[in-house]
């Protein structure tokens, strides 16, 4: 899995855009209360998937909890997070733990997004399915990166129609052209052909 620390920067990610979410709907509810809730929530529910697998009613074994169903399977289930979101997404303006809920089953669901790429890979819908592309553990920055930029891109898109993201993305290719123009062909091989003169 993903370090613990990645799963609470990602649900904290997660949180915010449930927070953002929930005011957009207008769900906040006094003094934007809810969606501080929700926000909150985001972050709980960021490393639930690994929490709620855990039977802490039971002893420790070698000063580890034991889990009590196997790791990634029930509480890794895309399905239920899915379900979750989408009935408390629908419920928001009428329910008052709707955007608790909401918050939560984002966090949970952004929890799947980051364990997906390792090579035990979640279980979306009925096999496990893997992205794999690293290990376990490794390139947590850019997990964390990748979540962030997901929920800002969301929450632009959402506020702004998305007028930042096509901004940014548009300055990253023209940096990209100038890069490729300058640096890359042009200076880096002087400078590595310099080496062998001297
Ligand atoms: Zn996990």
């Amino acid at each position: 899995m993903a370090s613990k620390k990645a799963h609470q920067a990602s649900g904290i990610a997660a949180g915010i855009l449930a927070a953002v979410i929930v005011v957009h709907r207008g769900a906040g509810g006094p003094f934007q209360l809810l969606a501080m809730l929700a926000l909150v929530a985001g972050a709980w529910g960021g490393t639930a998937p690994d929490w709620l697998e855990i039977a802490w009613w039971r002893k420790k074994h070698r000063g580890k909890r034991r889990l009590w169903i196997t790791h990634r399977t029930l509480t890794h289930w895309g399905i239920p997070w899915v379900t979750l979101l989408w009935y408390s997404y629908v419920s928001l303006n009428s329910a008052g733990w709707a955007p608790v809920a909401f918050g939560f089953a984002a966090g949970g669901l952004m929890h799947l997004l980051t364990d997906w790429p390792n090579p035990m890979g979640v279980p979306w819908i009925f096999r496990r399915h893997s992205l794999s592309m690293w290990r376990s553990g490794n390139l947590e920055f850019v997990v964390i990166l990748l979540s962030w930029s997901l929920c800002a891109g969301v929450a632009d898109g959402l506020l702004f129609n998305g007028v930042h993201t096509t901004r940014l993305i548009a300055l990253c290719q023209s940096q990209l052209k100038n890069f490729s123009g300058d640096a890359v062909t042009k200076v880096i091989p002087r400078q590595f052909i310099r080496q062998f003169k001297t």
